[in-house]
């Protein structure tokens, strides 16, 4: 199956941060800011000839991380941000 490692990524990433900003626990927050975020990163699929060690330095690239890592606060600001007045 193709699998996206910028989804992958972005994933690995969001579960890191997600407890450490308090991002809230709903699962639509959590699909709309992935959705976001993914949308402003451009996809990312390897080539059946790239090796292993190729694909996981793809995924621990620092400057990278740091990347998405902007991508995703911008998009909790923007989902959370609403979502929490609309509860309140
Ligand atoms: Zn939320």
């Amino acid at each position: 199956m193709l699998k996206n490692y910028m989804e992958i990524l972005a994933d690995q990433i969001f579960d890191e941060v997600k407890n450490k900003y308090n991002i809230c626990q709903d699962k639509n927050c959590a699909d709309d800011i992935k959705s976001i975020t993914l949308n402003d990163l451009a996809p990312v699929y390897f080539l059946s000839s790239v090796s292993e060690g190729e694909k996981k330095a793809f995924l621990l690239d620092r400057q990278r991380k740091i990347t998405v890592l902007a991508k995703i606060t911008e998009a909790v600001d923007l989902v959370c941000g609403k979502c929490e007045n609309r509860k309140k």
